[in-house]
């Protein structure tokens, strides 16, 4: 179905917007493990990174579909959309689950820039996965709550006024259901560091500023509770899906990308006289990229409008990013195998939009579980773990 004048409108208008910041710009970012304040600053200024939040918060009130269509043209841009990406989709555990005090002090800072809730504190060293079982404890304390523990790859904290933390307010072991007895909280992070939090950003193969965090009596008003204490697990849950729609749109984007750089090199770059796009061994591993990306793009819309329409889609959500990361995957290959040697120059810049491409298939959620998912809800196979 063609594209609705609208929905062409928002293309052209990120596209012009990304423009600005060239392919040069994302890689002295990697080189530099640099911020891309200003690409993030503009992008919420214009209104970009906010439409997920209603009008009468101060955001344009959108849904996930036309926000799965910013987020493409960030990554097709040649952007790396993971600097930034979680200021549009975290705020919805605020939206969903917040008081309306808290929805009226975070939201319409969120909306106009003064605020960045860029970042969410789940995962642990010594659980990962199995969420349930997380060790980071949320004590009440009067009317307080003092958080120990450790995260990690918490990422772009450093960047972030705001984390939406998980910790457990009573043991595993005394809850009936493994899911109850964790609780969410807003934690603000010029506060608290320093004061119970410590920093300490990671290495890694990616410029994505993850961090891990230490927890040591950190102070937090009872205010600052997200939801009912004990249902944290559902404030976290709920956001999932939109995540994993628009994580899915961030890897066609990227899929998208590939194949453009692929496509326009192939059909220069000549080699035995001819351009290498001649020979069909070059041209066919594009055309299946293109197929599968075109594919993983039905599955995200359709995630992205049963979303909207408030249907439940948590199988449309977990089949897109899954088909989806693994299509930008398969491409970002095909590309640097269509490229030669030249694909190894970071001035091409694939090999960096390569490395950021495969986190989609760990993060935030690995392929297996998705698998697993799939198996016990929707195939009713049973359950492995
Ligand atoms: C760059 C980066 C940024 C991140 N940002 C954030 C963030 O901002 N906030 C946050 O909370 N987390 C973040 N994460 C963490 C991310 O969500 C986890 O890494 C991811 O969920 C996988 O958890 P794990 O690394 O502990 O893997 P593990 O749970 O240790 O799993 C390792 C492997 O084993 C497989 N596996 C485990 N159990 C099973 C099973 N029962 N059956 C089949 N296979 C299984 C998994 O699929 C995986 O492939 C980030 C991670 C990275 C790398």
């Amino acid at each position: 179905m063609p594209e609705s004048n609208d929905i062409l409108e928002i293309r052209q208008s990120v596209r012009q917007l990304c423009a600005k910041y060239g392919e040069d710009y994302w890689l002295q970012l990697d080189r530099d493990r640099g911020f891309p304040t200003e690409f993030v600053s503009e992008l919420t200024q214009s209104g970009f990174l906010t439409v997920l939040i209603p009008e009468e918060y101060g955001g344009a009130g959108l849904g996930v579909y036309e926000a799965s269509i910013i987020m493409e043209e960030v990554c097709r841009s040649g952007a790396h959309a993971g600097a930034c990406h979680a200021q549009m989709y975290v705020m919805g555990s605020v939206l969903r689950h917040g008081s309306e005090t808290q929805k009226k002090t975070y939201l319409p800072k969120i909306a106009a820039g003064e605020l960045r809730l860029q970042s969410f504190g789940v995962t642990e060293p010594t659980t990962g996965t199995d969420t349930t079982s997380l060790k980071t404890m949320a004590r009440r304390d009067g009317d307080n709550y003092i958080i120990n523990g450790q995260k990690v790859w918490i990422s772009r904290i450093e960047h972030s006024d705001l984390m939406v933390l998980l910790a457990r307010t009573t043991d595993k072991k005394e809850v009936t259901k493994k899911t109850d007895g964790l609780s969410a909280f807003i934690v603000d992070v010029g506060a608290a560091v320093g004061n119970g939090l410590e920093i300490q950003p990671i290495e890694s193969m990616i410029n994505h500023h993850s961090c891990e965090l230490f927890f040591d009596d950190l102070v937090l008003p009872k205010a600052n509770l997200l939801g009912e204490e004990g249902k944290g697990f559902k404030v976290i849950l709920d956001g999932m899906n939109a995540e994993r729609i628009l994580i899915g749109a961030e890897c066609v984007g990227d899929g998208r990308y590939f194949i453009d750089k692929a496509s326009a090199y192939a059909r220069d770059r000549r080699v035995f006289g001819r351009p290498i796009g001649q020979n069909q061994g070059v041209q066919f591993p594009i055309a299946r990229c293109y197929t599968e990306v075109e594919a993983a793009w039905l599955m995200v819309e359709k995630a992205a409008k049963m979303f909207d329409a408030g249907e439940s889609c948590g199988a449309e959500a977990n089949m897109a990013k899954m088909l989806a990361s693994e299509a930008s995957w398969h491409a970002g290959d095909v590309c640097m195998q269509t490229h030669g040697g030249f694909a190894f120059a970071k001035e091409y810049h694939i090999e960096r939009k390569f490395r950021e491409t495969r986190l989609y298939q760990i993060a935030p959620i690995s392929t297996n579980l998705i698998l697993s998912f799939i198996g016990e809800h929707v195939l009713d196979l049973p359950r492995s773990f």
